[in-house]
């Protein structure tokens, strides 16, 4: 897609860091990382998020996924790594070419802060059966 920032990247227009190449992925550096190591993995197709991608590309994507936290973990010893998509503007996606936060954690001020706030109490193992029937009436992929 020629207006897509990602895009460029993969066609080298605009540089950027690179991580891991294969075939189908690329991995680079965040240019604003949350902490130390902070990488993206993309497909160098575009797909604009989750819905637009088949299985087979989010295989070969996700297939990669294990390599490179294991190379983030040698690299720097994290005490944790959090994978993160975000797919849609509200789900805080601003960048529209698919793409998986890998973020190093070191400690609770390293400045990746998500806020969980759960609402069990809202919630009934009947309702949770509904949503589960109707997720499952949906699976198409
Ligand atoms: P998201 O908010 O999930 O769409 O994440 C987009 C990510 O892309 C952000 O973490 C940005 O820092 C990162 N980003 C934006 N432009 C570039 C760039 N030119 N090179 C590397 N990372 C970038
Ligand atoms: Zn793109």
């Amino acid at each position: 897609m020629s207006d897509c920032l990602f895009c460029k990247i993969v066609d080298g227009s605009i540089p950027s860091t690179k991580v891991y190449e294969d075939d189908h992925v690329l991995a680079f550096m965040d240019i604003m990382p949350l902490t130390k190591g902070h990488t993206l993995l993309i497909p160098k197709k575009h797909h604009e998020n989750v819905y637009d991608m088949s299985s087979e590309e989010a295989g070969q994507l996700f297939s990669v996924a294990p390599k490179l936290a294991e190379a983030l973990k040698s690299a720097f010893q994290p005490a944790g790594l959090n994978l993160l998509n975000n797919n849609g503007a509200p789900a805080g996606q601003s960048v529209f070419h698919f793409h998986l936060h890998f973020i190093p954690r070191y400690d609770q001020t390293d400045g990746f802060k998500a806020s969980w706030l759960t609402k069990e109490k809202q919630y009934t193992n009947e309702m949770f059966s509904e949503y589960a029937d109707k997720i499952r009436a949906n699976l198409t992929k």
